[in-house]
């Protein structure tokens, strides 16, 4: 019981701990980002590289199973010889608290830390406006139109006319691998060795709780669901790629999802990568200016439409009570971590796309 009190009042140390080191993003990124982290990260890669089987996805399944076993059974064993409800509620609570305590700052150690190291933005030298205009908004938007317009004709379609990689799993993650051999080794950020990438097992109960990949950091490994619609099945991967070498802003994970499949030479990923761009692009202009996006869907090819209802469909098909749980429970989980937009951060994306295009490149 002492222990389990000890990790409960050393709670608040850890947030002022994590609060304080937020204040040195310089030192995070140097020492810890771009340090240690490359380290351990890489070598809990190799260990679990060794196998194709998701340990992360079963360890993160028994510590949910734990937690619940901790929470009832013995708040039901202690109630037994207490015979008092008010005992029981307390017990379970300290048992539940000392997990969630232990967890977050094993959760820090190994993970957390990167939320605070520098923007990719002031790693890549872009100037980064989050307001920016509704014309640049409306240029990127109709130039990817194009760019999809016309890799759409050229994709390989299932017999309903959806897009597919027409790659197995296997050659999906090969070809990931391959994406980020395209990026500029001048940039440290983009250093990708080491791989680790495992199709979770009942990729359903993922779909369940809205998810389509999880960079799991206690094993390095990152975990895709491999049985959402293939438009997102290239993008997705390279997104989880990125937290395993230390990218950890949403926003920017996407960034580095859509310049690592774009400059792919296999055609399914830059079409993967321009769509994942596309799809925050008209989201936030329909936010913007719902006539304008209006008009940019129509100007979409029907294959890309046809791609976008199947993607709905599959989520709408997944739609239960739990699901907005699970959005605002990491939602909650982002903004404690200074990720000020919390879910929303995946659109970040648009910006770092802006500032991309305002640098004159074609490729990074
Ligand atoms: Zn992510």
């Amino acid at each position: 019981m002492k222990l389990r009190r000890l990790l409960i009042y050393s709670f608040p140390i850890q947030f002022l701990a994590v609060a304080t080191i937020s204040f040195f993003p310089d030192f995070v990124t140097k020492h810890y980002t771009f340090g240690a982290y490359q380290s351990f990260a890489a070598m809990l890669r190799k260990l679990s590289g060794l196998t194709s089987f998701p340990i992360g996805q079963f360890v993160f399944y028994a510590l949910l199973m734990l937690l619940v076993v901790l929470i009832t059974r013995e708040g039901y064993a202690y109630r037994k010889r207490s015979k008092s409800a008010k005992m029981a509620i307390k017990h379970a609570a300290i048992n539940a608290g000392a997990l969630l305590s232990l967890v977050y700052f094993a959760l820090m150690c190994v993970w957390g830390l990167n939320y605070f190291q520098r923007s990719l933005a002031d790693k890549l030298g872009y100037e980064v406006k989050q307001e920016y205009s509704q014309s640049e908004l409306e240029q990127l938007t109709d130039e990817l139109i194009d760019t999809c317009n016309a890799l759409r004709t050229e994709v390989q379609t299932d017999e309903a006319g959806v897009f597919t990689t027409g790659l197995s799993t296997e050659e999906l993650f090969e070809q990931s691998i391959q994406a980020y051999q395209s990026l500029p080794k001048s940039y440290q950020i983009f250093d990708y060795h080491t791989p680790s990438i495992k199709a979770v097992k009942i990729p359903q109960l993922m779909s369940f709780f809205g998810v389509s990949g999880i960079y799991f950091p206690f094993t390095g490994e990152a975990n895709v669901n491999m049985d959402i619609p293939e438009v997102l099945l290239p993008s997705t991967i390279t997104h989880e790629m990125s937290h395993q070498i230390g990218v950890a802003e949403e926003g920017e994970a996407n960034y580095l999802a859509y310049v690592s499949c774009i400059n792919h030479p296999e055609i399914s990923f830059q079409y993967s990568g321009n769509y994942l761009a596309l799809h925050y692009c008209l989201r936030s202009l329909y936010r913007m200016d719902s006539l304008s996006y209006k008009i940019r869907k129509q100007n979409c090819h029907p294959g890309i439409r046809r791609d976008a209802r199947h993607l709905q469909k599959y989520w709408r098909s997944y739609q239960n009570p739990i699901e907005p749980w699970t959005d605002q429970f990491y939602d909650f989980f982002l903004k404690a971590n200074q990720q000020k937009k919390g879910i929303e951060s995946y659109s970040g994306v648009v910006a770092l796309i802006i500032a991309h295009k305002r640098r004159g490149f074609r490729s990074i």
